[in-house]
This record gives structure tokens, sequence and C-alpha cells, in this order.
């Protein structure tokens, strides 16, 4: 475990990238040079060609909600002060079978739907004690997308 717990450590060489891009408002994902599929989790190679070149690849941050869990009990006490939070699982626009393991925000948990359009935002991911921060990508409902006009 690291000093910074429960922040993640952003100088772990698999998802040094990705936390790096997030410091940057964006959303980079690995790509396979070979096959142009995105791997997720980080991999040292492409779990579908085999390829073993994999490049970090910025991704628009739009996907749709596929799962969630609403957080009710702090598992640690350095998250009891945000309770109750969502965790989900967040299906990318640019491959659905690329799911991330985020905070969903901005959102009533009863308002919450499987498959709701959503999109990244970024934002710090603070803990008592710990003096640092990190910006963290988590993800919101995209009001943008599946709009009813109405005629
Ligand atoms: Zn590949």
């Amino acid at each position: 475990m690291h000093p910074d717990f429960p922040l993640p450590d952003v100088r772990w060489e698999p998802t040094r990238e990705f936390w790096a891009a997030a410091g940057r408002r964006a959303l980079s994902i690995p790509r396979c040079t070979a096959c142009a599929r995105r791997v997720w989790y980080p991999a040292t190679s492409c779990r579908f060609c085999g390829g073993g070149t994999l490049t970090w690849t910025e991704v628009s941050g739009r996907g749709r909600l596929f799962s969630w869990s609403v957080v009710r009990h702090a598992w640690i006490p350095q998250v009891a002060d945000r309770l109750p939070f969502v965790t989900g699982l967040v299906a990318l626009e640019e491959d659905p079978a690329v799911r991330l393991v985020t905070f969903v925000v901005d959102c009533e948990p009863d308002a919450l739907r499987c498959d709701m359009p959503v999109r990244v935002v970024f934002r710090p991911l603070r803990y008592p004690g710990v003096e640092r921060e990190v910006l963290a990508p988590m993800f919101a409902p995209d009001a943008g997308v599946d709009r009813v006009v109405p005629s």
C-alpha cells in the first residue's frame, strides 16, 4: 500500500499514462497498433491478436452505464464523508466491451438506468488525512444524448 492510500498510485507503470491523461482532462485507453482493438485493463500485449505494441489513445469520454452499485457503508474510514456514492461500470462508446470501473456523479441513485448515456467529467479525488489529490475521470449523465426534442 502506498503512503497516499486510498488515492490511486499514479506512478504505477501499467496505469501511469491513464492518470497522466486524466490530469490533462483526457480519457486515454491503450490501443493495439496491429488490430486496433482497445485493451482494458492495460496489459503488455493485446489479448485479441497477441500484438505487443499498445499505444495510449484518447477516447471521446462518451459511454453507457452498464451497471452500478450504490455504496451506503464505508468499507474504509476515508470514504465515510461521501456516503452514499455510486460506483459503476461504464461501457465506452468506441468499444462497449471496454468497461471502466468509475464513480458515477451528478445523478440521484434512483435516477440511474441501465444503458443510460453518460459522459466523462474530471473531478479531484480527495481523502481526509491525505494531502495530495488526483484528478480522476468520473461519469455523469449525458443530457445531450437521446434527448427528446419536442415537436
Ligand atoms: Zn491486437
